[in-house]
């Protein structure tokens, strides 16, 4: 019974908007407690000699309707994402494992470049930027100037992202896809936690 208790239910808000993913265990303490309703249940109950209870898969938390506010963090994902996994350079779209980030002004090139009154910082939103392996390595120490290359907008600190990255082969095994909408976006390949870090 406890591999039960820690399968991943899919949580939304009473917009059915979904916000989270907890456990199964926490998903029967909140429907216990009556702050959320099961959605969809999975086939598999669970057993004791007292009770019996059918595990949820998408539970909904019936009196909170907001979205609760992620912090954007800095990271090679986020960036990725902001791009929507596109090559700032040849335009094209990728998948993650296929990526890398490049710093549009190369370290070696920031001192002479940006002198000392730099805007924004050498690891930053606005001079990281997605790029596939062949354009990165084309690139290599050169600035955009150099190459004749251009951005087809400035990069800068996205306003807002997807709150859960969900592998859309998870989504269907797990009965979440008719509720991925709006605050998913799911992916063709397996989200690797560590990606995110
Ligand atoms: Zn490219």
């Amino acid at each position: 019974m406890d591999g039960i208790l820690y399968q991943s239910v899919l949580v939304l808000n009473a917009g059915m908007i979904p916000i989270d993913i907890c456990t199964v265990r926490k998903a029967i303490l909140d429907i216990l407690r009556e702050i959320a309703v099961p959605i969809n249940l999975s086939r598999q109950v669970i057993r004791s000699p007292s009770i019996s209870l059918p595990v949820p898969s998408v539970i909904a938390h019936i009196n909170y309707n907001r979205i609760p506010r992620r912090d954007i963090s800095l990271n090679k994902f986020n960036i990725m994402q902001r791009d929507d996994q596109t090559c700032a350079y040849c335009r094209k779209r990728f998948p993650l494992s296929e990526l890398t980030i490049d710093h549009i002004i190369p370290r070696s090139r920031w001192k002479k470049t940006m002198g000392d009154k730099s805007a924004f910082a050498f690891n930053s939103w606005e001079n990281m930027v997605t790029a596939c392996n062949k354009c990165n390595f084309q690139k290599g120490n050169r600035l955009l100037s150099e190459l004749g290359w251009n951005l087809s907008r400035p990069p800068a600190r996205p306003a807002w992202l997807p709150q859960l990255y969900i592998s859309r082969q998870r989504a269907e095994k797990m009965g979440w896809l008719d509720y991925c909408g709006f605050n998913v976006k799911l992916m063709e390949a397996p989200v690797s936690p560590s990606l995110r870090n």
